[in-house]
């Protein structure tokens, strides 16, 4: 029996993938025990299971870094953006006191179902916290952690998309989240009218906690409210290089040159991981603009040659923010390529970074990567490179978490073309 049982688990945790095609090249991976065994060119295995790629892209596992699973899947309950209504932080806001800790769950899981079925294997969801919440979707994510294990992996950050000046609570229930195991700290200065006492909370209180800082900055396009330069010197200055992000960042780029080429040498120097939301910006930004329409995303392709990590996100999920938000990280791909004048071959070779190993090195992922060793989340697409996959938006044929097939995609058509001459 218990030879039966060894035998079991043994196949149940190895998985050969043939002709698999990683960085150019065609090679086999070998998996096992959660982990990549080896990359080579003619593996065999006797034992799991074997899938032949048939030449295809293989990606590591999709990361989101920045997204709101709590609050998506309500743009039916509001009106939306309209001229001269309510922003969309106002609309939310209002929603916001009647969900329940199951409303959020059921909305939140479907989300989360997209995102595992397009091919995400880790993600960093923001929470917020507030008066108006209070810790309900707190409890509604850890649920989520809980059920995902093995799936996705789901860190949390406690996040004040309200600010934390207009009320007496929203602060405690921001400490009572850390002390209750949520592991990263989120500001969002622009809610506030000191911008700075903002950063400067957040940063204290990371530091009490020893948690990282993710800040929502920089989203509007005034110069005179400017943070990044504030926030890349506090990190400095408080020592806490590469472990602060930043949202947005549209602001970057209707600053004179000069002016950006400084920001950018504050921010490189701060080691300050950039994450760009171009689906959102594209909806919010540039509405009251009588001749040019801003569109808001920021220098992604200027700051990443700046040598800054630089990485695309989902964000907004059918909600005001982003009514046609979706977390699929392929097709952030494309709306980055046509929204920040990336559509190059070249640069269309090197987008996937943005959801694969820049994504994961700004929250921190350990043993991530396609190379021996590495945790073996894999995305098979059906194309032979990114070009094709982004362009065509093509299947993600299997996704695989911890060595496991977790989501197998198909996607069919009848063609009659007639024969080629
Ligand atoms: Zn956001």
């Amino acid at each position: 029996m218990a030879g039966k049982v060894k035998r079991y688990d043994r196949e149940m945790n190895a998985l050969l993938l043939r002709r698999a095609r990683v960085n150019g090249r065609q090679v086999d991976i070998a998996l096992r025990d959660g982990r990549i065994e080896r990359i080579g060119a003619g593996l065999t295995r006797g034992d799991g299971e074997t899938l032949d790629l048939g030449d295809r892209l293989v990606l590591p596992g999709f990361v989101e870094t920045h997204i709101h699973p709590d609050k998506a899947f309500i743009a039916d309950r509001t009106e939306g953006l309209r001229a001269g209504g309510p922003t969309a932080q106002t609309l939310v806001a209002a929603l916001k006191k009647s969900f329940t800790v199951d409303d959020i769950y059921r909305r939140a899981r479907r989300a989360l179902e997209l995102a595992v079925r397009h091919g995400c294997t880790a993600m960093r969801a923001h929470v917020e916290i507030d008066a108006l919440v209070e810790l309900r979707g707190v409890a509604a994510m850890r649920r989520l952690q809980d059920d995902f294990v093995g799936v996705l992996d789901l860190e949390l950050i406690a996040f004040a998309q309200e600010g934390i000046f207009h009320d007496g609570v929203t602060r405690d229930l921001l400490r009572e989240a850390l002390k209750g195991g949520l592991r990263t700290l989120g500001g969002c200065p622009y809610m506030d009218a000191d911008q700075r006492a903002h950063i400067d909370w957040f940063f204290e209180t990371a530091q009490t906690f020893g948690v990282p800082l993710d800040f929502h900055a920089d989203s509007a396009d005034d110069p005179s409210l400017l943070t990044s330069d504030y926030i890349a010197e506090q990190t400095i200055a408080r020592g806490m290089q590469g472990r602060v992000s930043l949202g947005h960042l549209c602001m970057l780029d209707v600053l004179e040159p000069d002016h950006r080429a400084r920001v950018v040498d504050r921010l490189r120097e701060a080691r300050i991981h950039v994450i760009s939301l171009p689906a959102t910006e594209l909806h919010m930004k540039g509405r009251t603009d009588t001749r040019r329409t801003w569109r808001g995303v920021t220098r992604l392709g200027e700051l990443r040659a700046a040598g800054i990590n630089v990485a695309i996100s989902t964000n907004n999920i059918v909600n005001p923010f982003t009514p046609y938000g979706h977390p699929d990280l392929l097709r952030q791909a494309l709306v980055t390529a046509m929204s920040a004048h990336l559509g190059n071959p070249d640069q269309l070779a090197w987008l996937p970074e943005l959801f694969t190993t820049t994504a994961a090195r700004a929250i921190g992922l350990e043993g991530y990567g396609l190379a021996e060793g590495c945790r073996a989340d894999l995305v098979v697409l059906d194309a032979p490179d990114a070009a094709r996959a982004i362009t065509e938006q093509v299947e993600k044929l299997y996704v695989i978490k911890a060595g496991r097939v977790i989501a197998r995609n198909t996607r069919a058509s009848e063609l009659e073309t007639g024969r080629a001459e």
